[in-house]
């Protein structure tokens, strides 16, 4: 640490003296987290001029601690301030950060992820939604698929090819798109375990205002890439701890965070619910079968080794280090987490696991278990594209052959 920054002890101190003073809890949540955001505190590593006050990265975290141990309500939870947010501020001009930074970070607008289509998902930068440029506009249409929560959100980040005549990774251009207009359909899916987190996104003439664009025209999968990691490093949401007996500020935050979650509710099931396990085990009378004990130990085990693999990689970010290959790891070991805790929920279960009708909570929970990790292993890039990233960027393998790689994309052969 060099000698002009300032200690950790005393930027708790500081943090602590202002969230004391300063955190009301029958104040509305919006008032409350303006008072916030503009105070500095509420993204202390982000530059000064954005919000921030130019600290380590550690800060992010130190803020958190103190605002639990104050009771006090953080940011919102989401894509808008874990993805969209850092993705702005690192390529966006000043007038798209002056823009959406501050109804983000307060919770005014809710984003979307407008990535994946019907023809490239691993493959992302095969995507084909055009986006033309009109005057002050630019003119989108094509679809998208999997975007969850598209069907209530304000702003998407959207991926859409500007140049067809140039290698498919050097066409894209990355938007902010508004969602709220005539062009812009969201049609949700029904999944197999019943929920309709995410959407069909039709594209007919949606327009998006040039000052929209995030980076230069033709930058766009630099940018999108700053997102992917995000995205891959925050892989497992959590829904903060709100006691809804202390006040206004709480109250409005636990009920924005029910709103929130309703679209998540499954995504603990689909992360393998290890934590169940045991309980299970002793429910069924089957604790002290040998394979019973075998199997959920061994998804235990691998939990453990997970959860220290995301404390690594935690660490590194909270040295200032961009979010880099350990967050591959830590997604990959969450889809291996999910398959071993499913395997060991079937094997204690048997066929009650299917039971889906309700009237039992806990055979409810394993069988949306059962039918939501599958998830866990597609979700934010698959485990055959997290494998391959790890083979080239962390073993230093030859990178995977590509035919299209270097051809125009008008002339690449697609379905
Ligand atoms: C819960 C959930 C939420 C999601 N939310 C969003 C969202 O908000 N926004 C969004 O844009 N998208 C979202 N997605 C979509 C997700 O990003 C894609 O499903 C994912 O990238 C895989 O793409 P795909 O479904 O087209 O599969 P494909 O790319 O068609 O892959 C099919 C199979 O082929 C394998 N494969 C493909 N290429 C290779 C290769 N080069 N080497 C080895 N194997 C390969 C894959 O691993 C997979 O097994 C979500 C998905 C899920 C499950």
């Amino acid at each position: 640490m060099g000698a002009s920054e300032p200690t950790i002890d005393a930027v708790r101190r500081a943090a602590r003296a202002w969230i004391e003073s300063n955190w009301d809890p029958d104040d509305s949540l919006r008032a409350w987290r303006e008072r916030f955001v503009d105070s500095g505190w509420a993204v202390p590593s982000w530059p000064e001029r954005w919000y921030g006050r130019g600290l380590p990265a550690w800060a992010d975290r130190l803020v958190a601690e103190e605002l639990q141990r104050a009771g006090a309500v953080g940011l919102p939870v989401g894509g808008g301030t874990s993805l969209a947010a850092p993705t702005v501020r690192t390529h966006g001009s000043d007038e798209l950060c002056e823009l959406v930074l501050r109804p983000t970070l307060v919770g005014e607008v809710r984003w979307t992820q407008l990535f994946s289509e019907p023809g490239a998902g691993s493959d992302l930068a095969g995507l084909s939604t055009s986006a033309v440029r009109d005057g002050e506009d630019w003119i989108v249409n094509g679809q998208k698929v999997w975007n969850t929560s598209a069907h209530h959100a304000d702003l998407a980040m959207l991926v859409a090819r500007t140049d067809w005549d140039v290698p498919k990774h050097q066409g894209i251009s990355y938007f902010v798109l508004p969602m709220r207009q005539a062009g812009v359909e969201a049609r949700p899916i029904v999944q197999m375990n019943r929920h309709r987190s995410f959407n069909e996104v039709f594209l007919t003439d949606a327009r998006i205002p040039s000052s929209h664009l995030v980076g230069q025209p033709g930058d766009g999968w630099r940018v999108a890439r700053t997102t992917l990691m995000h995205e891959r490093t925050f892989a497992t949401l959590r829904r903060p701890a709100l006691d809804r007996g202390a006040g206004r500020a709480v109250r409005e935050a636990a009920q924005e965070a029910d709103d929130h979650f309703t679209v998540y509710s499954w995504y603990p099931q689909r992360a393998g619910r290890a934590d169940l396990l045991a309980p299970a085990a002793r429910r069924a009378g089957r604790h002290e079968e040998t394979t019973i004990r075998q199997v959920s130990v061994d998804a235990l085990a691998f939990r453990s080794a997970s959860e220290w693999t995301a404390a690594r990689a935690r660490a590194e970010r909270a040295r200032g280090r961009p979010p880099g290959p350990e967050g591959s790891l830590g997604k990959l070991a969450a889809s291996e987490l999910a398959r071993r805790s499913a395997r060991a929920h079937s094997r204690i279960a048997g066929a009650r696991g299917l039971l889906t009708d309700g009237s039992d909570e806990d055979d409810a929970i394993v069988a949306e278990v059962l039918v939501s990790t599958p998830a866990q292993s597609i979700a934010g890039g698959t485990d055959e594209i997290q494998r391959n990233i790890i083979g080239e960027n962390v073993l230093g393998l030859p990178r995977e052959p590509a035919v299209d790689r270097d051809v125009a994309f008008r002339d690449v052969r697609r379905s």
